[in-house]
């Protein structure tokens, strides 16, 4: 999260996004799910093609899995939160009585950010309710939309958030301030949220009073002024309001998101020149998440160039092997060379959050299955271990240079950005698993599951172990015989001997790494479709420096295990009380080197065996490491990157 604008290195912390696209329906929002449009309009449809959209998420269950467990351990803490705690200082700041207990960290009532959570929160409740059905989630999320609704018709002008708006006068006056549009996004994210998995009507209208708010606001300002003012973290404003726009059909909702569009980082993005060395990340992937919704909902060219070269450039070019961006919360260097780019501060978790984001976006336009090599990469590797599994603290930092640990927020003395993101990222797993064009559906990851087409009359049963297991099963049932193709995602990183079986049946014919295997057929009740999909070992070099390298397995990063001396629990979470701090403090410890042999690269990754399981050591070495996946470290000092030494000219080993 930046604090004021783009100084690179004084970066205070945190940043992020919203729920919104990740759950609003693709097509005609609203009026698929039979909800009444406000103002008699219709809904504004997408003007594109989507080749593949998401099941609706309230049709995909988890079953047992580290996925489920992690969903249940963010739920419980969710749950634990009162919702008076979390409208305090919304009802403080509209005059209206509250002796609730003020939440700390950055929703503390000295924090300028104050806020933003509760917006997470209700994103998060709609999220889970969707997935789960559970009504005590939803019930929670009501209370706190009923409250926001009291605090907007105190306020008489559509304004709802826990700070006053003497924060958008500094704003506007070019005075300091953190970021007050992030923050009002995130509010109205969760509102829209709120509205489409629960229904709320009272969420809309709350989010269409702050929309309106806003486009007042804007109309004061001249264009120039609005380029100042985008100086300031934004998030993704833009993005809700065309969401908004698309669900009512208002049209000065979608006026209002334009005026959000920062030129001088959109501008060069859509002539494809990368200039983003020198920008806080997470300020702007939500502006291309922006983009890629209002290309949908216009079909206007330049957002889909804006989008597509963003994803290309920050995925092939600045992202590390877990699939994270950022180091301190910038893009420091020139594309492609992080060779200077590991520390404690790499990988912001909210990067993460929005760079998946966007890649279901660019997945849906396309139906491409090599989105989905990055997504199940960095789903596995930069989002499921960020969560402690005790308690459910979340990670902000993902440190990448060895010798540092993992570091968690505290219950209610944090209130991160990336515990923002976290609690979201935490409520929805279920959205990626699988996709549907007219007569297919898509299974994009290997998460135990069930999703149901009721429409088609088909549920589809997944169940693995994977990764323990190195493929999966599919079970269907269907009301009637069903013809159609099934698209299971062949991995890039899918070894030899990979194939796929109809009931027991291995088939001919499979599939290259990175592509589908469609099965097309008359499909009945009992079928049961298996992959096999083989990892192997390898390592993968550091952009910019293939000294530097990554053991990976399959889709898994491999973390070296560099043991936990000196290493007390206080220093693995942030406080209880007092100022929060975002990183772990110590210093980091261990080395993480391999001695190569003549004539090797150190990418055939000969310096590792595999033991039982998902356990590694390294071979050939004067002391054997241990590597495990890096979303089961935990309590420990690891490296992601290990130094490569080649031998001297003319050495041998002995
Ligand atoms: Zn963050």
């Amino acid at each position: 999260m930046a604090k004021h604008e783009v100084s690179r290195r004084g970066f205070l912390s945190a940043a992020a996004a919203v729920a919104g696209a990740t759950a609003l329906p693709w097509k005609a929002s609203a009026a698929s799910l039979g909800l009444q449009q406000r103002g008699g309009r219709g809904p504004m449809p997408d003007r594109i093609e989507l080749l593949a959209e998401p099941f609706p998420l309230k049709q995909v269950r988890l079953l047992d899995s580290p996925f489920l467990e992690a969903a249940q351990v963010n739920d419980a803490y969710l749950q634990s939160l009162p919702a008076e705690r979390l409208v305090h200082m919304f009802r403080v700041t509209s005059g209206l009585p509250s002796s609730a207990q003020p939440l700390g960290g950055w929703e503390s009532p000295t924090t300028e950010l104050r806020g933003h959570f509760t917006g997470h929160y209700l994103s998060s409740v709609g999220l889970r309710y969707s997935m789960t059905g559970e009504d005590a989630v939803k019930q929670q999320g009501d209370a706190i939309v009923s409250d926001l609704a009291a605090c907007q018709k105190a306020n008489r002008n559509g304004y709802v958030s826990a700070f006053p708006e003497e924060f958008f006068d500094r704003l506007a006056n070019d005075k300091a301030v953190w970021a007050p549009f992030y923050t009002l996004h995130k509010i109205m994210a969760g509102c829209l949220d709120m509205y489409t998995h629960c229904g709320n009507q009272e969420a809309l209208a709350v989010a269409e009073g702050m929309a309106d708010w806003v486009g007042h606001w804007c109309k004061g300002m001249g264009d120039d002024q609005m380029q100042r003012v985008m100086r300031t973290e934004f998030g993704g404003l833009a993005e809700s309001l065309w969401n908004l726009g698309a669900i009512t059909g208002n049209y000065g909702y979608t006026a209002t998101a334009r005026r959000f569009e920062k030129t001088t980082f959109l501008d060069p993005l859509a002539a494809h020149r990368d200039q983003l060395k020198g920008l806080h990340v997470n300020t702007h992937i939500p502006q291309v998440i922006g983009a890629a919704r209002e290309y949908e909902l216009t079909g206007n060219p330049r957002y889909h160039e804006i989008a597509h070269y963003f994803w290309h450039e920050v995925v092939g070019e600045r992202s590390y092997a877990p699939g994270g961006t950022s180091n301190g919360e910038g893009w420091d260097t020139d594309p492609g060379q992080l060779g200077h780019a590991l520390s404690r501060s790499s990988q912001e978790c909210c990067c993460g959050y929005n760079m998946l984001k966007l890649t279901r976006h660019l997945f849906t336009w396309t139906a491409d299955p090599r989105y989905f090599d990055y997504y199940e990469r960095t789903l596995w590797n930069s989002r499921l271990g960020t969560q402690h599994p005790g308690d459910s603290g979340k990670m902000y930092y993902f440190p990448l240079q060895t010798g540092w640990w993992k570091y968690f927020s505290s219950k209610t003395n944090s209130f991160w950005c990336c515990d923002g993101t976290g609690a979201e990222e935490f409520s929805k797993f279920g959205d990626s698993i699988y996709f549907r064009s007219a007569n297919a559906v898509f299974v994009n990851l290997f998460i135990p599951s069930e999703v149901r087409w009721p429409e088609k009359g088909l549920t589809l049963r997944q169940e693995t172990r994977f990764p323990d297991e190195e493929g999966t099963t599919l079970r269907i049932t269907a009301a009637q015989p069903l013809e159609m193709a099934l698209n299971l995602r062949i991995p890039s990183w899918t070894a030899a001997g990979g194939s796929a079986s109809v009931n027991g049946q291995k088939l001919e014919a499979f599939s290259n790494p990175g592509s589908y295997l469609t099965i097309r057929r008359t499909w009945k009740s009992g079928d049961v479709v298996s992959l096999k999909l083989p990892m192997a070992l390898r390592a993968e070099p550091l952009k910019g420096d293939d000294t530097q390298q990554a053991p990976m397995y399959g889709p898994l990063v491999l973390a070296a295990r560099l043991g936990s001396d000196g290493l007390s629990t206080a220093m693995q979470y942030d406080v209880d009380t007092g100022g929060t701090q975002v990183a772990p403090r110590g210093r980091p410890e261990g080395l993480a080197a391999i001695a190569l042999q003549p004539g090797e690269t150190g990418q055939e990754a000969a310096w590792i065996k595999k033991g039982q399981g998902l356990s590694f050591q390294t071979t050939g070495q004067a002391a054997a490491t241990e590597l495990v996946p890096l979303h089961q470290i935990l309590g420990e000092r690891y490296a992601v990157y290990w130094q490569m030494n080649r031998p001297a000219p003319g050495f041998r080993r002995g």
